[in-house]
C-alpha cells in the first residue's frame, strides 16, 4: 500500500509530488497520469508566463502563492539548468478609461507588494517602438519559461528521490474508507493511507468519484491563440497587456514573447464543448450536456452573454480578434495572425453563478483535491505543493 497516491501528472500533481517526498523522504508516493506523458493538458498549453501577482485580489491564496511562485520558478529553473527570462511586462492603456482602470491597478499592485513603475506615453514608446498608447506601467519581474520542461524536472526529481510515476494510467472510480483509499484505475487497482488530487479539467468528477455532490462545477474556456511569422519575433521587448475590465480580468489578448524567440498573440476565452478538446471542432456531447446542464454555469453565461458573443465573433472573424491587438499594436496585419495550438483552462463556477475566483480546495477525512487552480497557477505550483502538504501534515496521521 502506498501512503501516498496523486492524481495527475500537470504541474501542480508534479509539483506537490515533488515537495512530498522532499519533506518525507520515507513515504510511499505514486503519481497516476492519465497520458503518456507530463502536462499534456493545461500545463502543456498556456502562454508560458512567470507572473507578478498584478490582478490578484489582496490577501488571497492567489495573490500571495504568485508572488512566492514568481521567485519559487525562477529559483528551480536556476537549480535545474532550466531556461527562463526576466523580460519584465508592460501594461498599456489606450484611453481615458483604460487610464483610469490602470490607476486602480496601480494600487492593487502597491497592495500585493509588486516593484512597478508608471510610464508616461513617451517612456512607453521608448521602451516598446510598436506600441501605442497613452501610458503604462512596468512590471520587471514578470517572466517566461516553458512549463512543461519545468514540469519534466519536477517529475525526474520525484523519481530520482524513489517516488513512481504511472503513466496511461486513468483513475476511474474510488473508494475512501476508514483506514485507506482505492482507486480504480485502466491498469489495476491502486491503494493508499491518503490521497491528493491535482486533476485540472477533471478536478469536479473526481470529487464526484468520492461521493460528494461538488458546489461547483468545471467550465472548460477555450484560449485560442494566433503565432507571429518569424520576421515579428522582435516586435516587442516586453510581454504587452492591455489594461482589463476588472469584473472579467482574464480577457484581453496579450503579445506575449515566448522563450523559445517567437511572439504570439492570445488567448481569448470561448466556451469548449469538450474539456480536452483543442480543436475549434473537438465536441463532446457528454461534456456539453454536463456543462450546460449545470445553473452555475448557465447564470454566468446569461450574466456576460454580450462580452461572451464578442468572443465567440472573435474566435470566429479573425478580423475581430485583430482589432483587439491593434489597439496596442497597430502595424500587425490579419496575414501576420498564423495558426497557432489552442489551450482549454479549468474554471470552477459555483452554483449560485459565480466563477470562483481563488484557489480552491476540497477536502475529506483521507483526501485534499484542488478544485480550483486557473492562471496563475502554473508560477504558483511550488506554494501550491507546499501548502497542501502543509495542509496533509496538520490534517493526517504521518507518523
Ligand atoms: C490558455 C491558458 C493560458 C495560461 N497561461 C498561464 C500563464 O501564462 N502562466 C500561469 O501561471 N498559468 C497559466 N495558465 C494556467 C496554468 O496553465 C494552469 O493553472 C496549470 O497548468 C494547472 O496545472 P494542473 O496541474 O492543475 O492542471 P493540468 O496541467 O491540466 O494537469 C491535470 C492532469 O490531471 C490528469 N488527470 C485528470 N483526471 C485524471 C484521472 N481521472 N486519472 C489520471 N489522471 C487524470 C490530466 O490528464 C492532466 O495531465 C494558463 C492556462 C491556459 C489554459
Amino acid at each position: 500500500m502506498y501512503d501516498f497516491l496523486i492524481i495527475g501528472g500537470g504541474i501542480v500533481g508534479m509539483s506537490t509530488a515533488m515537495q512530498l517526498l522532499g519533506r518525507f523522504p520515507d513515504k510511499k508516493v505514486v503519481v497516476l497520469e492519465k497520458e503518456s506523458g507530463p502536462a499534456h493538458h493545461q500545463t502543456g498549453h498556456n502562454s508560458g508566463v512567470i507572473h507578478a501577482g498584478v490582478y490578484y485580489t489582496p490577501g488571497s491564496l492567489k495573490a500571495k502563492f504568485c508572488l512566492e511562485g514568481n521567485r519559487n520558478t525562477k529559483e528551480f529553473c536556476q537549480e535545474n539548468g532550466i531556461r527562463y527570462d526576466e523580460c519584465g511586462k508592460l501594461l498599456v492603456a489606450t484611453n481615458a478609461l483604460e487610464m483610469e482602470r490602470m490607476k486602480a491597478l496601480w494600487e492593487r499592485t502597491e497592495a500585493n507588494g509588486l516593484e512597478r513603475y508608471w510610464l508616461s506615453a513617451d517612456e512607453l514608446r521608448e521602451r516598446e517602438p510598436n506600441i501605442t498608447g497613452i501610458g503604462g506601467i512596468f512590471v520587471p519581474s514578470s517572466g517566461i519559461v516553458n512549463y512543461k520542461e519545468v514540469t519534466e524536472a519536477m517529475a525526474r526529481r520525484f523519481v530520482e528521490a524513489g517516488g513512481e510515476v504511472r503513466y496511461s494510467t486513468e483513475v476511474t472510480a474510488l473508494y475512501e474508507s476508514a483506514s485507506e483509499v482505492r482507486a480504480h484505475t485502466s491498469s489495476g487497482e491502486v491503494e493508499a493511507r491518503y490521497l491528493i488530487s491535482c486533476s485540472g479539467l477533471m478536478a469536479d468528477r473526481v470529487v464526484s468519484m468520492l461521493g460528494l455532490e461538488p458546489e461547483f462545477r468545471i467550465c472548460p474556456f477555450r484560449g485560442e491563440y494566433y503565432l507571429l511569422p518569424a520576421e515579428h519575433n522582435q516586435i516587442v521587448n516586453h510581454l504587452i497587456y492591455p489594461i482589463p475590465d476588472p469584473s472579467m480580468p482574464f480577457l484581453g489578448v496579450h503579445l506575449t514573447r515566448m522563450i523559445d524567440g517567437t511572439v504570439t498573440v492570445g488567448p481569448n476565452a470561448v466556451l469548449a464543448w469538450k474539456r480536452e478538446g483543442y480543436n475549434k471542432t473537438d465536441i463532446s456531447l457528454k461534456d456539453s450536456i454536463e456543462t450546460l446542464a449545470y445553473p452555475g454555469i448557465r447564470k454566468v453565461l446569461q450574466k456576460n452573454l454580450k462580452p461572451g458573443l464578442i468572443e465567440l465573433k472573435n474566435s470566429l472573424f479573425k478580423g475581430g480578434y485583430l482589432k483587439e491587438v491593434q489597439k496596442y499594436c497597430p502595424s500587425l496585419t490579419k496575414a501576420d495572425l498564423t495558426p497557432y495550438p489552442a489551450g482549454v483552462r479549468a474554471q470552477a463556477v459555483s452554483r449560485d453563478g459565480k466563477l470562483v475566483d481563488d484557489f480552491l480546495f476540497v477536502k475529506t477525512a483521507r483526501t485534499i483535491n484542488v478544485c480550483n487552480a486557473p492562471s496563475p497557477a502554473a508560477t504558483s505550483a511550488l506554494p501550491i505543493g507546499r501548502y497542501i502538504i502543509a495542509e496533509a501534515s496538520a490534517q493526517f496521521d504521518l507518523a
